[in-house]
């Protein structure tokens, strides 16, 4: 089969993989139908997550259909169509107990594209399918379920209900990449009286307006000066970290109030300065986290009850076999206004040319 493998930072390629196998009796394969390009694939290619060897599929997110179990599978069957989640879950270690999935000391957590061979590729095995595979409702179309293998479980527990969303807060997303613009979608549903998205990326901002931002900044027009501004001094009651960069970082710690929460989202390669000198005497709350995609069930139900903005976020449409190409497109998101890239099976032959 193809896949999309890491030669190591800045090289990748599209190339002939082996099939992948069934190994351990809880291990399903899936054939991909739909896959997608997440900002920590970006954030691998640029060498911030060394621990993926060359030779790596990359990729964690994707819809398929299941073609094979292990013996040992009990809730998935050959022709199921499921999510595959961006974390594995072995279902019986201390963690994965308190279902902090993200975290599995068995064998799982985030392990696709990253210590195992992941979903940019024709076929993927994915270890623990019980637990690790969510059947998908008929009704939800294969694009808009794909989103929810990472992005927005991401955005909802690590920066939404990590950061203590209330009602009436004032809430600040830097970042409005598809993980910022699902945050600003799913702290929506807890009413906060404003939500300020902070991003160069002018075609960003604009998304973030659509989803439901009351204000927008760039990063060079003083956003904790605005949010100061729009709070009468106090600064935002949550601020979420959707970029990875030690200047973002600093940057929420600037623009929450004394007694807020920053959420941290992005994955960081380099270390940020935790300013204490200014931040011991203001009660804040810092959390971090990878996602456990514990809501993931949830998140499903909402989806297909159409509560949900995941047809917003899908700007591109490419069959699989360009996935060079949609990479170019998703990482010059500020030229392109890409949000999502969806990469799916046999488009080639729906339709002659990309979105
Ligand atoms: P992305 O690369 O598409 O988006 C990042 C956004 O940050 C872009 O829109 C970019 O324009 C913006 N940006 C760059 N510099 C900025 C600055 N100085 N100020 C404000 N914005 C700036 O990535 P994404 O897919 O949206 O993911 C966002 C982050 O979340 C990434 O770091 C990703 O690795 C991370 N992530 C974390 C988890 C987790 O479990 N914690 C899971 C998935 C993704
Ligand atoms: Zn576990």
């Amino acid at each position: 089969m193809k896949g999309y493998v890491f030669h190591g930072p800045g090289q990748s390629s599209w190339e002939d993989v082996p099939d992948p196998a069934v190994k351990e009796p809880t291990d399903a394969i899936v054939r991909i139908d739909a896959v997608t390009i997440c900002g920590t694939d970006l954030h691998i290619l640029k060498g911030d997550v060394p621990e993926v060897r060359p030779g790596t599929v990359l990729g964690h997110e994707a819809v398929g259909e299941i073609v094979e179990t292990g013996a040992d599978v009990r809730t998935v069957r050959p022709g199921d169509r499921v999510l595959v989640s961006c974390i594995t879950a072995c279902g019986r270690c201390a963690y994965c107990r308190r279902a902090m999935y993200g975290q599995c000391r068995g064998g799982g957590g985030w392990i696709l594209g990253h210590l195992i061979d992941g979903t940019q590729a024709e076929y993927v095995r994915v270890p623990y399918a019980d637990l690790s595979v969510h059947p998908l409702p008929a009704a939800l179309p294969d694009q808009d379920a794909v989103l929810l293998a990472d992005i927005f479980p991401t955005a909802y527990e690590v920066g939404v209900l990590n950061g203590q969303v209330r009602p009436g807060d004032t809430v600040a997303v830097v970042g409005a990449g598809p993980v910022g613009l699902a945050a600003v979608a799913t702290a929506r549903l807890f009413s906060p009286e404003r939500i300020l998205a902070v991003d160069p990326a002018a075609a960003r901002r604009d998304a973030a307006r659509r989803l439901g931002a009351h204000a927008v900044a760039a990063p060079a027009e003083a956003p904790e000066q605005l949010t100061a501004d729009l709070t009468d001094g106090l600064g935002a009651d949550v601020v979420i970290e959707a970029v990875g960069l030690p200047e973002t970082f600093e940057l929420c710690t600037r623009m929450v109030r004394p007694g807020g929460h920053v959420a941290n989202v992005g994955v960081h390669g380099s270390p940020a300065t935790l300013h204490l000198e200014d931040l011991w005497i203001k009660n804040v709350t810092l959390t971090t986290g990878l996602v456990d995609t514990h809501s993931t069930p949830t998140l499903l139900r909402m989806a297909s009850a159409g509560l949900l903005p995941t047809a917003d976020l899908v700007t591109h449409t490419f069959p699989v076999e360009h996935m060079a190409q949609a990479y170019e497109v998703f990482a010059g998101a500020a030229d392109t206004g890409a949000l999502k890239v969806v990469l799916k099976r046999h488009l080639h032959e729906q339709l002659p040319s990309t979105a």
